[in-house]
């Protein structure tokens, strides 16, 4: 990624696209500053319960507007993108749009930097779906809804697998036969890319460093959580793998397991392929251990509340999450000489003190040790670092991937426009 050019175009913004196969997130963003001028989120789609919501600012007495409405029948992507233009159109804004930049998930050994969609680039997408067969094909209709309802402008595909392209053959490989690599693309390709770049790329402005020299490792703990290790600013090692479920636990995601599990469970206990598909992604994680729910916040209630019946279990998920978590950044140390720090960032990352206590204090042998009172502090977007000042810094930073693909789709049209 290249991370050198500043982006030179004023007051325009980026349309950002995130599409999934029920739900379509969207905002419009300045790339050079950030500043996000209207957002929303389709949900439920495919299905009658389907809503838009959207929120702007509003000139006239600077404050916010939210509003909320049901899509009429079929219920789709492409109905929820024509209410988005619809309002775009009302509040004036489609004549600052310069681009969409949509996130897609897997990119491949092909992509490792934002691209300008054509019918070769959607052919790729599509392709690719055989590794992400759950994300890129909902991509891919966000992609073809937005190229009908804003025809004109340049379609920007960035990729959450881009920023991992970096690491080395002996990160990306798995042990198992070279020709499951060659001839069918199995390898390592990590996600979460978009983010570990972002936050990256904040630490190194706060440290005050080029990207190009910062060593660090990244934690994104949300729903989806992966580590990074981040050698002088690129990517050298990430640990979800060629899918979303490899590396530590998750809300509802294994992470990793015995491989020899699987067998056990078709040969022994008569599971069926999709019903270990459905086990590991959707019932494992902080949901499959604490048996009662995959969101933190509802397990943190439980574990400090000694009524409540699943309090220990709650507790046992969230130790579990907090060790394989730590194995996980102490295991990274083996590809650095050098570390400047810890981050961490997403949901969980951003706002649970006791995560981030717990991983910290596994970690003492990497001289990582949390100052309490700024840890506390560290929620709900205060950024900053949580580690003692005789530790290495570990650094609370708000993850924002929508902004970097305004910035990248942005760059991308400077470059194409040179
Ligand atoms: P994300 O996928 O990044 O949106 O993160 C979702 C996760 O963040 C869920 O497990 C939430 O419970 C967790 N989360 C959000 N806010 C908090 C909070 N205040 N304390 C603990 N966990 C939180």
């Amino acid at each position: 990624m290249n991370n050198s050019s500043p982006v030179h175009i004023n007051n325009n913004a980026i349309l950002v696209i995130n599409c999934g196969s029920s739900s379509l997130k969207f905002s419009l963003i300045q790339p050079e500053s950030g500043n996000t001028l209207l957002s929303g989120l389709a949900e439920c789609l495919s299905t009658p319960q389907a809503s838009i919501k959207i929120k702007h600012s509003c000139k006239s007495n600077n404050s916010e507007q939210s509003e909320s409405s049901a899509l009429s029948a079929p219920f789709c992507h492409q109905q929820a993108l024509n209410v988005l233009a619809k309002k775009l159109n009302t509040l004036n804004l489609v004549k600052n749009i310069i681009a969409v930049g949509h996130r897609v998930v897997h990119g491949g050994e092909q992509y490792s930097e934002p691209t300008l969609i054509n019918i070769d680039v959607t052919n790729a997408i599509e392709k690719l779906a055989k590794l992400a067969p759950l994300h890129n094909p909902a991509n891919l209709i966000g992609i073809k809804a937005c190229q009908k309802d804003f025809a004109k402008l340049p379609q920007i595909a960035v990729f959450d697998t881009a920023f991992h392209q970096s690491m080395p053959e002996k990160a990306y490989l798995y042990g198992i036969p070279f020709e499951l690599y060659t001839e069918h693309g199995i390898r390592r390709y990590g996600f979460h890319g978009t983010s570990h770049y972002f936050v990256a790329n904040q630490v190194a402005k706060i440290i005050n460093k080029p990207l190009a020299q910062c060593n660090l490792i990244s934690a994104h703990l949300g729903n989806g959580c992966s580590v990074t290790v981040i050698k002088n600013g690129k990517s050298v090692d990430t640990s979800l793998g060629m899918t979303p479920l490899e590396g530590v636990m998750m809300g509802t995601r294994s992470g990793d397991i015995d491989a020899g599990i699987i067998f056990h469970l078709v040969e022994q206990l008569g599971y069926s392929i999709e019903q270990i598909d459905t086990l590991l992604n959707k019932k494992s994680g902080l949901l499959g251990v604490s048996q009662l729910s995959n969101d933190c916040r509802t397990l943190e209630a439980a574990m400090f509340d000694k009524d409540h019946p699943q309090s220990a279990q709650a507790k046992l998920a969230l130790t579990v999450f907090c060790y394989r978590i730590a194995k996980s950044i102490a295991s990274f140390s083996a590809s650095l000489v050098e570390l400047d720090g810890l981050i961490f960032t997403g949901g969980i990352g951003e706002n649970s003190s006791w995560v981030r206590q717990e991983i910290i204090k596994l970690l003492g042998l990497l001289n990582f040790h949390v100052c309490e009172q700024a840890n506390l502090t560290a929620r709900f977007g205060t950024s900053g670092n949580i580690a003692t000042s005789a530790s290495r810094p570990c650094w609370v930073i708000t993850t924002n991937e929508e902004w970097v693909i305004a910035q990248q789709s942005a760059r991308l049209l400077t470059q194409e426009s040179k």
